[in-house]
């Protein structure tokens, strides 16, 4: 069996979450149900950023503990994923002391054992929306550009990483692809970074300006950088840090990650940062990164004042869980930003989904339901319709190109749909019975591919489209095998405007 661990980054627990959060776990569920069904051993890990300065101000601003606000937007963000048929293993909280902390510590004990950390004085500007330090060049008119706000020039000691160190090696494993970054756009990207110099970075903060977060080992006066202990969580869930017997075992067998699914937001941290650390403690790198783009809406980032901010669960209970997965898995090109509206959601949902796929299993399931008595018994040998080529939905799938993925098995629906109308099995079921048969046959292997392909992504409406043809719901359909059809409700109503 082989093993694949799949984490995604974790968000940040100072607010509850949005439409906004949504691709990063749902993209490492389907990747996560694909290879499940693909037989291998699969680790899916998701979880919450909960320490540093942001979170501090968020809860006194509510006249809250950081505790209570991290334990109500994690738990916030559990319910999201409920809400999305999103099936994790695991789910780590970086505030949690047993668990997360330990190795977090560990990490810090390493890169200082390799001697990467050093003491120094440094005076840069950290942005709190960031959480984090940045330049001049990020700057327009004084503010940063993407928090529209002045950044804090902060003066002080703090104990560095050697990250310059790592650079070369790091380079080397993305241009072999021993670390594989995809797309190939951001590859690009932070190559280019990377050959531009990795500098040092800061990686502790005086514990007298925020007293939440991970003390550094044997300095009680600093706390470690958000990020960096943040990091260390994909591997401190699966024992790292831990000194027990089956905590090892655990780390051997899931680490390095197979795949780890992060936004654009996150290349330079996973993909330069992160994989520093990892060398300076001596831990292999994960083998894939996948980024994605942004979620927008109606056109714009989604922000508190442009008054964009969609929870989760209202689209979901007004779509229904499939239909919000659909949209999003092909409405957003894995690799780019791509816009959240409800017209453009319904126009999938009528088009895609009620009119396509939901239209095609009605058709077929009156059709064997009226004219042979509701059952059909298979024999592959009746079947004309050409088999259904996979090759290119496994590659795109590979590729994490989800949005072709399903646009694969839309081609299905399309060639299904016209060969019903052009067969017209409600005149061959009276002029001829034979092609009839023909017809309806090579119809219930086509829907049976289709919901087979579809599972990853709409595992409930594969589980309904088994349902209602008396599908097994195996891989291949056994010669002889009867569909008894169980026609049940519309798969998709349409939506009326
Ligand atoms: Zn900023």
């Amino acid at each position: 069996m082989k093993k694949f661990y799949i984490t995604t980054s974790i968000p940040y627990a100072n607010a509850a979450s949005h439409v906004g959060h949504i691709l990063d776990p749902l993209i490492a569920d389907v990747l996560s149900r694909y290879h499940r069904i693909k037989g291998d051993e699969v680790r899916f890990l998701v979880g919450t950023d909960e320490h540093g300065a942001k979170i501090v101000r968020k809860a006194e601003e509510v006249g809250k503990t950081p505790q209570q606000l991290v334990d109500e937007n994690s738990a916030n963000f559990r319910e999201m994923h409920k809400l999305l048929n999103i099936k994790w293993d695991d789910f780590i909280r970086t505030s949690d002391q047993k668990r997360h902390w330990p190795g977090a510590q560990k990490m810090w004990k390493e890169l200082k054992e390799a001697g990467d950390i050093y003491w120094k004085k440094y005076k840069g500007l950290y942005c709190v929306g960031h959480e984090a330090f940045i330049t001049e060049k990020d700057l327009v008119n004084g503010k940063c550009q993407d928090h529209q706000k002045k950044p804090e020039v902060v003066n002080e000691e703090n104990w560095f990483f050697r990250l310059s160190k790592y650079s070369k090696q790091i380079e080397d494993a993305i241009v072999s692809d021993k670390m594989k970054v995809m797309p190939e756009s951001r590859k690009n990207e932070i190559l280019s970074f990377i050959r531009g110099g990795l500098e040092d970075i800061s990686i502790s903060r005086p514990r007298k300006d925020i007293s939440w977060g991970v003390p550094v080992p044997d300095d009680p006066t600093q706390l470690m950088y958000v990020w960096l202990e943040a990091l260390t969580s994909y591997l401190s869930s699966i024992g790292y840090g831990q000194e027990d017997d089956q905590s090892k075992k655990l780390l051997s067998k899931w680490w390095p990650a197979d795949a780890q699914i992060v936004g654009k937001d996150n290349l330079r941290f996973h993909a330069a940062i992160f994989p520093g650390m990892l060398l300076s403690a001596g831990l292999e790198l994960p083998k894939e990164i996948f980024i994605h783009g942004f979620v927008n809406v109606d056109g714009q980032k989604i922000s508190k004042t442009v008054g964009n901010v969609i929870a989760p669960g209202v689209v979901v209970d007004k779509y229904g869980v499939d239909p919000v997965r659909y949209f999003f898995l092909r409405e957003f090109p894995s690799q780019d930003d791509g816009d959240f509206s409800y017209k453009k959601l319904e126009e999938r949902h009528n088009g895609d989904l009620a009119n396509g796929l939901g239209n095609l299993v009605q058709r077929v399931a009156i059709l064997i339901d009226d004219k042979m008595g509701g059952e059909l018994i298979y024999e592959n040998e009746k079947r004309k319709t050409k088999s259904v080529k996979l090759e290119t939905y496994h590659q795109a799938i590979e590729e994490c190109k989800l949005h072709d993925a399903l646009g694969e098995i839309w081609k299905l629906v399309a060639e299904a749909n016209q060969y019903i109308d052009e067969r017209k099995p409600w005149v061959e079921a009276k002029e001829n019975p034979e092609g009839f048969l023909e017809t309806m046959t090579g119809l219930i292997y086509m829907i049976h591919q289709i919901s087979w392909l579809l599972q990853p992504f709409m595992p409930g409406t594969s589980e309904r489209i088994f349902k209602m043809m008396g599908d097994s719901g195996s891989k291949e359909i056994q010669d002889n095998h009867k569909f008894i059809i169980n026609k049940g409700e519309v798969l998709f109503p349409r939506l009326n405007k």
